[in-house]
């Protein structure tokens, strides 16, 4: 129940191009970070994959299509730990299999 709440509730982020610009210093062990994945069959506007954070727990979720694992992981670990990286457009970036 929890996790179709927040599926619902979620931003979703994920479809784009080309490579971003990544600020490299928020990385190297400065910060850690909990997140759950979660393989699912289907993701709400047809996106590969989902990233939401749960604040009151402190905790990322990462939803993925079971079925085309690991396909977009490293996508939604972008988002992690740079937040809205591609802002304001749609990215698949990352997420080749
Ligand atoms: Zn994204």
């Amino acid at each position: 129940m929890i996790k179709h709440t927040l599926l619902y509730s979620a931003i979703v982020l994920s479809g784009c191009t080309s490579a971003p610009q990544l600020d490299l210093s928020v990385i190297d062990g400065i910060t850690s970070y909990t997140f759950i994945p979660h393989l699912t069959e289907a993701i709400p506007g047809n996106k590969s994959g989902m990233h939401l954070y749960d604040k009151a727990t402190d905790t990322h979720h990462i939803y993925l299509i079971r079925s085309e694992f690991p396909r977009c992981l490293e996508h939604e670990v972008l988002h992690i730990i740079f937040g809205n990286w591609h802002k304001g457009r749609d990215s698949i970036e990352y997420c080749s299999q």
